[in-house]
């Protein structure tokens, strides 16, 4: 008898990363377009010196600064090799096999499958008619069997934000055994004062809080993201973490984009102003494009999806389609979205 892998993981879908097409330009991951700043460079070349030797298991030095620069408590705090590999650790310090994961639908797309690489259960709320979570439907999926529910806010692919009061009476009405992930990733996009900021909820036992390095602070490429939650809920995270994944140069790049915030934040506003312009520009040209509060536009297509991704292909634009459901669009530097909004402008809809 031959070694066989578990017979689900057959049916378990694959991350899709962006499609690499040289020269052309990349708005399909929401990444932050142009160079990371200079001394995030310096610091990984520093760091890169070491790398014969292991990096710092605890990632102290990445903690303690983590803590300091977001007004957190560090034994509150786990880091991970970005958010979605926190996304798995929460379920798998949560969820025994068979437990329930409740998450919106279209959201992101890592969810049902950490929740099935964990053994756990994926139940998947539809979005409502305005592309945003529908918080009602995913409080009546609550059962017994729940443990988790992840709450991408502002929400991709959708880009759609929950405002303070929402997402209060939510978390007001939410059984105290199931744990709210609040998914951070965007939030440095976010212009809407009322859309709240999840760290005001860690009063909640039940509420833990994701955000990354990948997005506002120009390091997709270093893997490393963090979590605030409950002592419990960070302590069983860090467990069933792989040991050392947050490597030596990502500890160093995290430290160097914490003090590089300004920079950074500046080149998020430049981004949340020119996502204006694309979304007025888009609906000027009759596209149906839900308020955004991420760096991203969606633009539901339905069975026009792909035709318009192969015409932005054509153009040598390489944006995200959701197959029959709609494409997603990074917004990157001006120049970029330029491309995108002429190539959006030649198609047929
Ligand atoms: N959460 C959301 C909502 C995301 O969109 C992403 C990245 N696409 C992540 C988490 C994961 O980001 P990373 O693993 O790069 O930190």
């Amino acid at each position: 008898m031959p070694v066989t892998v578990r017979a689900d993981l057959a049916s378990l879908p694959d991350y899709i990363a962006g499609r690499k097409v040289p020269g052309a330009v990349i708005l399909s991951s929401n990444e932050l377009s142009g160079p990371p700043p200079e001394a995030i460079l310096a610091a990984v070349a520093e760091a890169a010196a070491d790398v014969n030797r292991y990096p710092a298991m605890g990632a102290d030095d990445l903690l303690d600064k983590t803590a300091e620069h977001f007004g957190l408590d560090r034994p509150r705090l786990a880091v991970g090799c970005g958010s979605v590999s926190l996304c798995q650790q929460l379920v798998q310090a949560t969820c025994e096999p068979g437990d329930e994961v409740i998450f919106g639908w279209r959201s992101f797309e890592a969810y049902p499958i950490v929740t099935q690489i964990a053994m756990a259960t994926g139940v998947r709320v539809p979005l409502t008619p305005a592309q945003g979570l529908d918080l009602e439907g995913m409080l009546a999926a609550v059962t017994d069997r729940t443990r988790l529910l992840f709450v991408s806010n502002p929400n991709n692919p959708t880009g759609t934000a929950l405002r303070t009061a929402e997402l209060t009476a939510f978390l007001d009405r939410v059984p105290e055994n199931v744990l709210v992930v609040l998914d951070e990733a965007y939030r440095e996009f976010v212009t809407d004062e009322d859309v709240p900021d999840g760290f005001t909820f860690l009063d909640r036992q039940n509420v833990a809080v994701l955000r990354t390095f990948s997005k506002a602070y120009a390091l997709a490429g270093i893997r490393l993201g963090f979590l605030a939650a409950s002592l419990d809920v960070a302590a069983g995270v860090r467990k069933v973490g792989i040991p050392f994944s947050v490597n030596r140069i990502a500890q160093a790049a995290g430290i160097a984009a914490m003090a590089a915030t300004p920079e950074l934040l500046a080149r998020c506003a430049e981004v949340t102003a020119e996502r204006t312009r694309v979304h007025d520009a888009l609906l000027e040209m009759g596209y149906d494009v839900p308020a955004s509060q991420a760096n991203f536009v969606w633009l539901p297509l339905g069975e026009k999806t792909a035709e318009f991704n192969e015409h932005c292909l054509d153009q040598r634009v390489v944006i995200r389609a959701f197959a029959g459901e709609g494409v997603r669009a990074t917004v990157g530097l001006p120049a970029e979205n330029d491309a995108f909004l002429a190539a959006a402008k030649s198609f047929q809809h």
